[in-house]
């Protein structure tokens, strides 16, 4: 999958980096008319009184909708009360019944529950009297099999006998046949599945995956007899138990089928409906998948787990006008009763169940063949002129990968399909890739060079997967990121070598900003191991972080720096080879690295410091002549003391020490690189006395460095004398870096601000973006506690220290990602500012600049920042909002909703997030980027939390417990406060959703990054002020 919660190119600090940000205890927006954060006549703004005046809004235009109203008017600081009883009414803890009606009445739950009692009583007592496993045939897989594992209720009352969250290994599907038909006017579909299992173990059960089908019937085939089975529900796990006659021996098959019917789903994953409007206004559908992880079981039943892998048949009956696709090419379509037609595909090659997919609609391609694959891309009709780059850039890719992994891409086709309504980026599915139509669709009038970027990595990531993930599998879910650090990191690697323009690959900056990103959040406590133990459906959605992704990638960068890129793609290819069709543990992959690289350095060994703790090590560094003692703990950013960086629990031997291979000395003007490898670590001797040291060549290390006083104030001089004699990415990480240290207290803010100075005659991108990103978070929350003037202070600051920069790639004729990338990360965080400072004076200045703004051809990665100016008048916002109902590109259309979303106007903003949230005129896929982008400004920010909380049940309705998006949307809208009245907030907020969002790792995140964030504005606003203050006084 490829998940990214901003598709525009934000800087990274508003995608995550969430270490300080917003707003004093007495901003309470809704309490407290009298402050007014913006001059009025510049910004629409809604105090109190004005909230109430929404709230007339609310009755007069919502008034046919109470819920909608009531909604609203909480929105607006109204009371809070209900909200705890409306969610209690929908928590019932009982299953659903057949028919899915909820909530027994009172005296049945009773009986019921002495019922329960009793049956809990005689199994824990049974249990105890035999041996270990009697019940558990099969199922001793897992291990610790413990008392509290006693057999749940079906839904019928009955024992549903498996207790455990994993399937039972007893058996195991072979091939699955498997008949669909997706109804897109009832929107309901029936299936109809075969499976043929094989017996590993003697067992009179199949249990296996299922969820929210109506099983209408089962049979099983034993020996060449059919007989009728009965199957039990235990929704709590999506399983269900198909008990058997007579008893399955070992190395028996036998085949299971079930008919079965169910509903279209209204979210964004399993066997999901979408729609689209046509030239004319028409309303069309379609019917697609999304399984992974754990929604293929809302299809069909099945073995919902990624190591049972087995081979697939798929037919899918539809009407004569749709097309029907799957993983397959297609075999034959027959004509069959109604009218309609069955589309029969090949069989599969043997693989999971999460990466099944089949998407009936009319779509329309473009195809062109690729080494012996056909590749096509498809879209909705109206869509067909902004198919053509991603199919050519698909072709390229392809090529690339086959080489590179020395393994032809096994299937005859490979489709690539824009979906109308999809949530993560894009999905892996083998030969069939589904997108989001941002991620896919190139329009070349409309889209921008950062579009374009997009797009190619997207198809750059899930071609890789096609690879790892689908022809190798990580066995389970806690090694996630086999799949998704591998395929974040071939991204860069492969577009290096396909377009180079791009500027995506491993010596660009992007994949630095990955890195540094995955650090900042895994400086948390609440960060895990990235082979983290998961076993719900939610902890298994909650693998799809940073972590997995990015962390995984900035490990894998590490190792191949360490090994060299040989030894590194042929350990690759070794496991590729070595485990295809299969599934594997990280020390898979290390073993095959292992045979390829020489026989000093255990890969396996290195690594599991690295997979099995979570968090990045704090280096520090001290130097004598010539000796350099190094020493490492836990960079781990803590609340609780004032010493705040080791952690205790896990001893000083915390990591081995591949960094040492980046060692960068200068002894007597000249340059040492060291690239040994130290087995210990502690002190180096170099040959001659160090002037200064930088570790860490271009942050290819996942590591912080503490220099100690001395060696910093040596290198912020060599940066203000010097700074090109350190690499671009060097500069970066330093800027990093520091930042890191001033929030542990190891060193101060000022001297980091002090450091960050020498921006001045800095031409590079990235070191301007990291330093914005780190000045961002500290503006967003200075700005939030209503400390205007000190953010004013602060723009000012950085504008005075960048204004050369951006003059001088500001509208150039060629423009390069990496520019834009920096310019958007400026004018994003100036904001309104740099109306004001940074265009107007170029607009007086330069005639050319005018007329490039007034004739439009401005880039058109400029445009979203052109248009949130434009989006704060009334006038403004409305011609903006006509021209998104009339934009016919999503990437258009992204960049004018986040526009309009910047507004200030309350009113507006909830007319917004209710327009999406219904599915009106914005689609509810778009509503995480409105909540986000609001997320961002003064008084909006409050607004759009409010609604969040409102909303709750709705949001994870529809984009899942769990989710990358549920997790972003905690993240935005929480990370901002700075104060103890929010956090207390915050906590109780989640508290009351029980099993709905209080155990989620995302939620002790917010909470321990407000706590942060307090105790950041606690040790340094008065630092800042008076920094500021005698800035402005010298100046
Ligand atoms: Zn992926």
């Amino acid at each position: 999958t490829f998940c990214f919660p901003d598709r525009a190119p934000l800087p990274r600090n508003m995608i995550e980096n969430s270490m300080f940000e917003e707003e004093p205890d007495v901003v309470d927006l809704a309490k407290d008319p009298r402050i007014h954060p913006l001059e009025s006549d510049e910004i629409e703004y809604e105090p109190r009184s004005s909230r109430l005046l929404v709230r007339g809004l609310g009755e007069h235009d919502l008034d046919e909708d109470e819920e909608d109203y009531e909604s609203s008017a909480r929105l607006l600081g109204m009371s809070f009360m209900n909200r705890s009883s409306s969610l209690r009414n929908s928590a019932s803890s009982y299953g659903r019944s057949s028919d899915g009606s909820c909530a027994l009445p009172s005296v049945r739950t009773l009986c019921l529950g002495a019922f329960v009692m009793g049956i809990i009583v005689s199994v824990v007592m049974v249990i105890y009297f035999l041996p270990k496993c009697t019940f558990a045939k099969g199922g001793c897989h897992k291990e610790n099999q413990t008392m509290e594992q006693v057999y749940p209720i079906a839904t019928d009352g009955r024992v549903f006998p498996w207790a455990g969250v994993r399937l039972p290994s007893s058996v195991t599907p072979l091939h699955y046949e498997l008949v669909l038909h997706p109804n897109l006017i009832t929107m309901n579909f029936s299936g109809f599945v075969q499976m043929t299992i094989t017996v590993n173990q003697d067992t009179n059960k199949i249990v296996l995956h299922s969820s929210g089908l109506k099983i209408e019937g089962a049979a099983i085939t034993l020996a060449a007899r059919n007989h009728l089975v009965q199957v039990l529900e235990y929704p709590t796990h999506n399983q269900i138990a198909v008990l058997v006659p007579e008893t399955l021996v070992k190395g028996q098959n036998c085949v299971l089928m079930i008919n079965y019917t169910a509903s279209l789903s209204d979210s964004y994953s399993g066997f999901y409906k979408s729609s689209y409007k046509t030239k004319t206004g028409e309303t069309r559908w379609l019917a697609a998948t999304q399984f992974e992880p754990v929604a293929a079981r809302t299809a069909f039943p099945c073995f919902d787990e990624p190591d049972f892998k087995a081979t697939f048949l798929i037919k899918i009956n539809r009407e004569k006008h749709h097309k029907a696709l799957s993983n397959m090419p297609k075999n034959v379509s027959t004509p069959i009763e109604n009218g309609l037609v069955q589309d029969e595909f090949c069989v599969s090659v043997k693989m999971s169940t999460y990466l099944v997919a089949f998407i009936v609609g009319e779509l329309q391609n473009i195809s062109k063949d690729a080494n012996g694959t056909l590749v096509s891309v498809y879209a909705v009709p109206e869509k067909q002129d902004q198919i053509q780059y991603a199919l050519e850039a698909t072709v390229k890719l392809l090529e690339f990968y086959e080489k590179y992994f020395k393994i032809n891409y096994p299937l005859q086709k490979l489709d690539l399909v824009a979906v109308p309504d999809f949530q993560a980026g894009a999905m892996e599915n083998w030969g069939l890739i589904t997108f989001t139509e941002t991620t896919l669709l190139y329009d070349n009038e409309t889209s921008s060079l950062l579009d374009k970027q997009i797009v190619t990595i997207v198809i750059a990531h899930e071609l890789a997967h096609q690879w790892f993930g689908n022809l190798v599998t990580m066995k389970w879910w806690n090694d996630l990121w086999l799949n998704e650090g591998f395929a974040t990191f071939m991204e860069y690697t492969s577009i290096a070598k396909t377009f180079p323009d791009l500027q995506a690959s491993e010596d660009d900056d992007k994949f630095l900003y990955t890195r540094l990103k995955a650090m900042a959040k895994d400086s948390l406590n609440s960060s895990h191991p990235i082979s983290a133990k998961v076993e719900t459906s939610e902890q298994v959605e909650e693998m799809f972080d940073s972590i997995s992704y990015e962390k995984g990638a900035s490990l894998l960068l590490m190792l191949k720096t360490l090994l060299s890129e040989d030894v590194f793609q042929k350990g690759t290819i070794d496991y590729l080879k070595t485990y295809s069709y299969g599934n594997t543990k990280s020390d898979d992959l290390w073993e095959s690295m292992n045979k390829i690289k020489d026989k000093k350095l255990d890969v396996k060994e290195l690594m599991k410091t690295w997979t099995h703790q979570k968090g990045c090590p704090l280096v520090t560094v001290t130097n004598k002549g010539k000796q350099i003692q190094l020493r490492q703990e836990r960079y781990l950013r803590s609340f609780s003391s004032g010493s705040s960086t080791s952690d205790t629990r896990q001893g000083a031997h915390y990591y081995l020490d591949p960094f040492c291979m980046s060692l960068w000395i200068l002894i007597e003007k000249k340059f040492v690189r060291i690239s040994t490898f130290y087995s210990q670590l502690d002190t180096i001797e170099v040959a001659d006395e160090v002037v200064w040291i930088k570790f860490n060549l271009n942050m290819n290390g996942y590591y912080i460095v503490d220099y100690g006083e001395d060696g910093w104030a040596k290198l912020i001089n060599l940066l203000k004398t010097n700074h090109t004699i350190l690499s671009e990415k060097d500069r970066a990480g330093l800027i990093n870096n520091i930042f890191a240290l001033a929030s542990l207290g190891r060193v101060t803010l000022k001297q980091a601000l002090d450091l960050v100075q020498y921006l001045v005659t800095e031409n590079c991108t990235a070191p301007v973006v990291e330093a914005l990103s780190q000045l961002d978070s500290i503006i967003k929350m200075v700005e939030k506690r209503e400390l205007l003037n000190l953010a004013k202070a602060m723009k000012d600051f950085i504008y005075s220290i960048l204004q050369r920069g951006l003059k001088l790639h500001l509208f150039t004729e060629e423009i390069s990602p990496k520019e834009i990338t920096g310019i958007n990360a400026l004018l994003g965080l100036m904001n309104i500012y740099s109306v004001q400072v940074c265009f107007v004076p170029f607009l007086q200045l330069d005639s050319t600049v005018l007329r490039t703004f007034l004739f439009g051809s401005l880039p058109t990665d400029l445009m979203k920042t052109v248009f949130s100016v434009g989006a704060l008048t009334s006038d403004g916002w409305k011609f903006l909002l006509d021209m998104y109902t009339r934009a016919s590109s999503a990437t258009e259309k992204m960049k004018i909703l986040e526009a309009l979303a910047s507004t200030y106007d309350v009113r507006k903003l909830i007319w917004l997030m209710q327009e999406s949230l219904q599915e009106n005129s914005i689609k509810t896929q778009d509503l995480p980027y409105i909540i986000i982008t609001a997320s961002k400004n003064l008084g909006p920010h409050l607004c759009a939390w409010n609604f969040v909380q409102e909303n709750w049940e709705k949001l994870v309705q529809k984009f899942h417990l769990g989710s990358f998006t549920i997790q972003n949307i905690i993240t935005k809208t929480t990370s901002h406060f700075s104060t103890r009245n929010r956090l207390r907030e915050v906590q109780s907020f989640f508290d009351s959703l029980k099993d709905k969002g209080s155990q989620l790792r995302i939620v002790q995140e917010a909470i321990e990054t407000i706590q942060l964030n307090i105790q950041w504005m606690d040790r340094n606003l008065g630092t800042l002020q008076e920094w500021l203050r005698n800035r402005t006084g010298l100046s």
